[in-house]
């Protein structure tokens, strides 16, 4: 295993749920060794594709790409995924919020999603639907997602 450098205390996700009021709720952020820490520095697996979803926000919040990749479906991983935090002109992620989380059936879910960042100084919300299926292996996996307006 190797060494974790620079996790949080609180997790970046902020244990974002469809209906929770923001982050402006003032309600305490959970701790990311009991949220998106168990999934990305343990064993534990995501039960659903919500918490995926958000261990994935976090796991480009500390520029773990060996998470992403294992979370990523074969068929739409990226060959070349590059998301190093400390690099020159990389997004600054501020925030997510969820806005739907629909179970269509065992193995297929979507989560609709707003995740703010900062790039180049510039502040922008990438609103998302995103697509996932469970494997075989009852693992949750990303496979892709429409970007929406606004
Ligand atoms: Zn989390």
């Amino acid at each position: 295993m190797s060494a974790h450098t620079q996790r949080p205390v609180e997790c970046p996700c902020g244990g974002a749920a469809p209906g929770q009021k923001s982050e402006k709720s003032g309600a305490k952020p959970p701790r990311y060794a009991d949220c998106c820490g168990r999934f990305i520095d343990g064993d534990a697996l995501p039960a659903t594709a919500l918490e995926l979803m958000r261990s994935r926000y976090t796991a480009y919040v500390l520029g773990d790409v060996p998470y992403l990749r294992a979370t990523w479906a074969a068929e739409t991983c990226p060959a070349d995924l590059d998301v190093d935090p400390n690099e020159p002109g990389a997004p600054r992620w501020l925030g997510l919020a969820v806005k739907r989380h629909e179970s269509i059936d065992e193995t297929h879910a979507i989560v609709e999603f707003v995740a703010r960042h900062k790039s180049g100084g510039r502040a922008y919300r990438l609103h998302e639907s995103s697509r996932f299926t469970r494997g075989d292996d009852g693992r949750w996996r990303y496979v892709d997602g429409d970007i929406l307006e606004g």
